[in-house]
């Protein structure tokens, strides 16, 4: 697929040859000719997938073919954070180069003054952060009553910032007869609410997997210090004898360090990583599948080619380093149906992973104290 085939103008074709795009991504793929159409969206997206250019571009292409009409603010993109709101102004720049469209940010933190001359001089797209646009509108120096395309973007994360009651107040002061683009990262029942109430009919696009878990697995974080994490493992694992454990490592070392200690008091298991040899990996799988040995230590990769069907339990032993390696993870026990459980150690410096987890599978991570 090419950007051609999308029915991109001529104006942003150019623009993306500068920025040396050769095709488009999934999202872009999915998402641009329903929007060029006017289309509503409902984008299930993060960020790095592409996702400003999905909404910059058709909201770019409608404004520039559209007849000149007065000056004003006829798309308004409303993201949580001014790192963001920099970053999609840089985008309709950087997209928009060969078009006449005026852009402007508008973000809080900083002295309101520069950001209100830009607006003075008339701008056809705003991209802004919610307190800093409602703050602005209360002076009058904003009107969204021209809006004709609308974006929410990272949805969630607006939530989880608070904003929801600022884009309460937002919804009722665009014009009811718009175009909506509605992205989120993840889609917890909150989010499909508050998306279903703003969009009209919307085009669903998806580009990863929904990070959903699935509701057999039982789910238990245990807060523990980093130097207590091996006997509270041994300890587990003495309760649990008869069940296959999949433990998790982050790294090659520190599977065989676990192993050891796990052989030291007195239970079998065998550690996989990418610094054993195909033979011994292969073994140790078959031993585990055959359930010859209850206890698998591995690393994430080593771990990609383990398919067992009755895995009754993981263990991270370490958090992954991102949220979605943990749903990878967990969904190996609790296949076909059956119940799994999924156990993970978490120490002090660790706890950063849990806020993430627990806003990608937008469920709580049940804590137990060890
Ligand atoms: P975003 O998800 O919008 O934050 O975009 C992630 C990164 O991918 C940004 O640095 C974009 O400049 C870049 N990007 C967006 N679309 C493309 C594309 N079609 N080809 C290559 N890079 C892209």
């Amino acid at each position: 697929m090419t950007f051609n085939e999308l029915n991109i103008s001529a104006p942003i074709l150019r623009a993306l040859e500068n920025k040396q795009y050769k095709t488009p991504t999934p999202i872009q793929e999915q998402a641009i000719p329903p929007a060029l159409n006017g289309r509503d969206i409902l984008g299930i997206a993060q960020t790095g997938t592409g996702k400003t250019a999905a909404f910059a571009i058709p909201i770019i292409q409608q404004l520039d073919e559209a007849p000149v009409r007065k000056r004003g603010i006829k798309a308004l993109i409303l993201t949580p954070t001014r790192e963001l709101a920099i970053q999609i102004d840089e985008g309709f720049r950087d997209y928009g180069r060969y078009t006449k469209l005026r852009h402007t940010v508008v973000y809080g933190g900083v002295n309101q003054r520069p950001q209100v001359d830009k607006l003075r001089q008339g701008v056809d797209i705003l991209v802004a952060t919610p307190g800093r646009l409602l703050d602005l509108i209360n002076q009058k120096y904003i009107r969204l009553d021209m809006v004709e395309h609308f974006v929410l973007d990272e949805a969630d994360r607006m939530l989880d910032m608070g904003f929801i009651h600022d884009i309460k107040r937002l919804l009722p002061l665009l014009p009811i007869e718009k175009q909506t683009l509605f992205f989120s990262a993840t889609m917890p029942l909150t989010i499909a609410r508050l998306s279903g109430s703003i969009l009209k009919d919307p085009v669903k696009v998806h580009v990863i997997p929904e990070a959903s878990v699935a509701e057999q697995i039982a789910q238990h974080l245990y807060f523990v210090e980093k130097q207590q994490k091996s006997d509270l493992l041994v300890s587990l694992l003495k309760n649990e004898l008869n069940k296959s454990v999949l433990v998790f490592s982050r790294t090659k070392h520190g599977a065989d360090r676990i192993a050891r200690i796990l052989t030291q008091k007195g239970i079998d298991c065998e550690a996989i990583h990418g610094n054993k040899s195909q033979g011994a990996r292969q073994r140790a799988l078959s031993n585990f599948k055959a359930r010859r040995t209850r206890v698998i230590v591995a690393t994430d990769i080593a771990a990609r080619g383990i398919d067992i069907a009755n895995l009754e339990m993981v263990i991270n032993y370490d958090m992954p380093d991102v949220a979605e390696t943990y749903v990878h993870r967990i969904g190996r026990t609790g296949r076909a149906g059956q119940s799994g459980t999924a156990l993970t150690f978490c120490s002090r410096d660790e706890q950063m992973m849990v806020r993430s987890i627990q806003r990608l599978t937008g469920t709580k991570l049940n804590a137990i104290s060890a």
